[in-house]
């Protein structure tokens, strides 16, 4: 039998569809479209603050709730296993109870806010990005060549 799990988690995106994304090395967060992350031209991401590449962009949020997923799903096997022990059991002398299906501890969908980004133009790969303002100013990495881009549009 296979154990294995496997649970889906979907990253909303915002209101211009980008998703939050966050550097493992300095925590700066930053936004991309997921069509620009899919693309196959781009094989790395790069931070757009200290402009290196992370093994993983997924924020402290999504990894909480995958947390929460695993965990409610295991109650449910739980449950389940219990429940078939309590119906095996009607009509013999051992009686058992499951009694109630856990409750489930909510699932909040991820917050994609964040929100005092802005959508900025990187003209080496003509893609788009939502840094924080000051990267802006001071200068950016470009998420998908690494380049560092100084007047952005
Ligand atoms: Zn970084
Ligand atoms: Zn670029």
């Amino acid at each position: 039998m296979n154990n294995e799990l496997t649970i889906e988690i979907s990253i909303p995106t915002d209101d211009e569809g980008y998703v939050l994304l966050q550097c493992e090395h300095c925590g700066t967060f930053f936004k991309t479209t997921p069509s620009d992350l899919k693309d196959d031209g781009i094989l790395h991401v790069f931070c757009p603050s200290c402009g290196l590449t992370s093994d993983n962009y997924i924020t402290d949020d999504v990894l909480e709730l995958a947390m929460k997923k695993i965990k409610n799903t295991e109650n449910d096997m739980v449950y389940d296993v219990l429940k078939g022990i309590e119906r095996h059991n009607k009509s013999g002398v051992l009686t058992f109870k499951a009694g109630k299906r856990p409750k489930h501890e909510s699932e909040d969908p991820i917050r994609s806010g964040i929100d005092a980004m802005e959508i900025c133009t990187f003209l080496c790969c003509k893609r788009t990005a939502k840094i924080k303002p000051l990267l802006k100013m001071t200068g950016a990495y470009c998420p998908f060549c690494g380049v560092k881009n100084y007047e952005i549009e």
